[in-house]
C-alpha cells in the first residue's frame, strides 16, 4: 500500500512538473468574440496557441451574449469602423472557406452568421451636417429621405418635418449572430490543430523572468494549476481590468465596464395575426434600426418564435449605468421604466413605419443586463503593453474596450491583434489608420493623460 502511495505521489509530481515546465507559445485569455477572433487569426497564420475560457463551451454571459448584433458599414470617408466591418466580412469568408475545406459538401455558409437586410438610421434635422458629411462621396449603396414626402415615397414611412432617414443596403450588413460566429471560430481554431480549454478561469497573470505565469482554477473541479507562456493576449471583455492588473495596471483606469439593459419584445399574437403580408414584410425590412439621438435607441429582429412572430431586441446605447458587482450584474433584472422605455420607443418606430401597433400591443418576452467595456473616446484598444520603462512590450496584447461597436468588426480586431503579437504589418492606408486609432501609440498618449 505504502509503495502504491509513493508511486502515485511520484506520478502526480511528474504530471504537475510537466505542466509547469511546458512553455506555451501564445495563450489567448477569453473566448468571447474578440479572444476567439484573435485565436482564429493566429491559427490561420499557423501559430501554436491555447485559448482559455472560464465558461463552458456554451457561452452564457459576457458582452458577446446573444444571437443578433447590428452589422453596418455606412460611415464617412475613410471611416475606420467601415473598414473594420468590411475587413471582418472578408476574414469571415476565409473562415467559412477553411471550415468547408476537405468536406464532401459545404457545411458552413456566410448566411449562417449574417442576415443581410437594410439598416435604417433615423436622424433629426439638427444633425443635417453630419448626415451630409456621411453621404458625401458615399460608396455604399443607400437611400436618403430628407423630408416627409421622400420618406413616404421611398420607404412608406410617416415621419415628422424634423426627421431624416437613411437606409443602407449592402451584402452582409443587417445583423450578425455572435453565438454562431463564436462556434465557427472555435471550430476553425480546433481544425487548425489548436486547443481550447473551457471552464478554466485565470486567477492571476504575472510576468516573471520574461515568461508569463498564468494561474488557473478549473471552474468544475476547483483544482488549481499554473501554465507558462511566451506571449499572452488578454481578451476578457469587461474583466480585462482585473485580469491584467499586474502586467498592465493602467487598463483598469482606461477601460470602464458599464451596465446596459436589453429587452426582448413581441407583438401580441392577436395584433400580429391581423397584419397584412405587406405590413409584415415592411416590418421585417425595416430592421435593424438605430435612432441617432441622445439615447441611441436601437432594435433588431433577434429571431422568430415558434409561431413565426419576430422577437425584437431593444436597447439604448447611451442608457448606461454604474456597476456595483461585475460578477452579479448579469443577473440584475430590468426595471419597469426600462421595459416601458423599450415599448414606447418601439411603438414610436412602428408609428413611423405606419404600422397600427401601440405600446400596449407589445409583450415583454424577456430581458437581461449586459455590460459594455468603455474607453473614454469610445474607441476600442487593440494594443501591446507599455512596461515600467515606458517601452513597448510586444509579448502582450490587449483587445478590449469594445463598447457597442465591436461585434461587426470582430475578425478585423482579431487580425490586428494577431499582427501585433507576431510583428506583422500591412501597408494599406486604412489598416494603418485603424491601427493607429486602436493601437499602442494611442495607448501611450492615453496613459500620459491618466489623472491629468
Ligand atoms: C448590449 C450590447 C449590444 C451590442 N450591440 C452591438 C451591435 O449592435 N453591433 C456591434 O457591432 N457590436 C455591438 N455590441 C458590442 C459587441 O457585442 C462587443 O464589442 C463584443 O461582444 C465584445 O466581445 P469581447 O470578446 O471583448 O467580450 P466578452 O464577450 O465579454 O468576452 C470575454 C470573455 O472572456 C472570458 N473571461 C473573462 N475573464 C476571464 C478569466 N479570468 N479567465 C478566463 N476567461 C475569462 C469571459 O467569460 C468571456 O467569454 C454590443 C454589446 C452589448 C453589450
Amino acid at each position: 500500500m505504502k509503495r502504491l502511495i509513493l508511486l502515485l505521489t511520484v506520478i502526480l509530481t511528474l504530471i504537475s512538473c510537466s505542466t509547469e515546465d511546458k512553455i506555451e507559445d501564445i495563450v489567448v485569455i477569453g473566448g468571447g468574440l474578440m479572444g476567439s477572433s484573435t485565436a482564429w487569426e493566429l491559427s490561420k497564420y499557423g501559430q501554436n496557441i491555447l485559448l482559455i475560457e472560464q465558461q463552458d463551451s456554451v457561452y452564457t454571459f459576457g458582452s458577446s451574449l446573444g444571437e443578433a448584433r447590428i452589422s453596418r458599414s455606412l460611415g464617412p470617408k475613410e471611416d475606420i469602423f467601415s473598414f473594420l466591418q468590411q475587413t471582418s466580412v472578408k476574414e469571415t469568408k476565409h473562415l467559412i472557406d477553411f471550415l468547408n475545406r476537405g468536406e464532401l459538401q459545404e457545411l458552413h455558409s456566410m448566411q449562417d452568421i449574417y442576415t443581410t437586410s437594410p439598416v435604417t438610421y433615423v436622424y433629426s434635422q439638427s444633425q443635417l451636417k453630419d448626415v451630409e458629411n456621411l453621404l458625401d462621396g458615399q460608396l455604399d449603396r443607400y437611400e436618403y429621405a430628407s423630408n416627409k414626402e421622400e420618406a413616404e415615397e421611398k420607404f412608406g414611412m410617416k415621419i415628422s418635418d424634423t426627421t431624416l432617414v437613411i437606409r443602407e443596403y449592402k451584402e452582409y450588413t443587417g445583423t450578425l449572430n455572435p453565438k454562431v460566429l463564436i462556434k465557427k471560430l472555435h471550430r476553425g481554431i480546433r481544425k487548425s490543430g489548436n486547443r481550447i480549454n473551457y471552464n478554466q478561469k485565470v486567477t492571476s497573470l504575472k510576468k516573471e523572468d520574461g515568461v508569463y505565469k498564468i494561474k488557473i482554477k478549473d471552474a468544475k473541479t476547483g483544482t488549481n494549476k499554473t501554465i507558462l507562456s511566451k506571449k499572452v493576449v488578454a481578451a476578457a471583455g469587461p474583466y480585462n481590468g482585473t485580469l491584467v492588473k499586474d502586467v498592465a495596471p493602467y487598463f483598469s483606469d482606461l477601460i470602464n465596464p458599464k451596465r446596459l439593459f436589453l429587452s426582448f419584445l413581441k407583438i401580441k399574437s392577436d395584433k400580429y395575426n391581423i397584419l397584412t403580408s405587406e405590413q409584415k414584410n415592411r416590418l421585417r425590412s425595416s430592421y435593424p434600426v438605430a435612432y441617432i439621438n441622445s439615447e441611441i435607441f436601437y432594435s433588431m429582429i433577434e429571431k422568430y418564435d415558434e409561431s413565426n412572430r419576430p422577437i425584437l431586441k431593444v436597447g439604448g446605447h447611451f442608457l448606461r449605468t454604474e456597476i456595483e458587482d461585475l460578477d452579479r450584474v448579469w443577473k440584475k433584472e430590468l426595471t419597469e421604466q426600462e421595459i416601458l422605455w423599450s415599448k414606447i420607443n418601439t411603438a414610436d418606430y412602428f408609428a413611423k413605419l405606419d404600422l397600427p401597433i401601440k405600446s400596449t400591443d407589445l409583450e415583454f418576452a424577456k430581458g437581461y443586463s449586459c455590460v459594455y467595456s468603455l474607453t473614454e473616446s469610445e474607441i476600442p484598444y487593440v494594443s501591446q503593453a507599455i512596461n515600467h520603462s515606458i517601452e513597448v512590450d510586444s509579448s502582450f496584447v490587449l483587445i478590449g474596450g469594445m463598447s457597442g461597436v465591436g461585434a461587426k468588426g470582430s475578425l478585423a480586431y482579431g487580425l490586428i491583434a494577431a499582427d501585433f503579437v507576431l510583428g506583422n504589418d500591412n501597408n494599406s492606408l486604412m489598416y494603418q489608420k485603424a491601427k493607429s486609432a486602436l493601437g499602442t501609440q494611442r495607448l501611450m498618449n492615453d496613459i500620459d493623460n491618466i489623472d491629468k
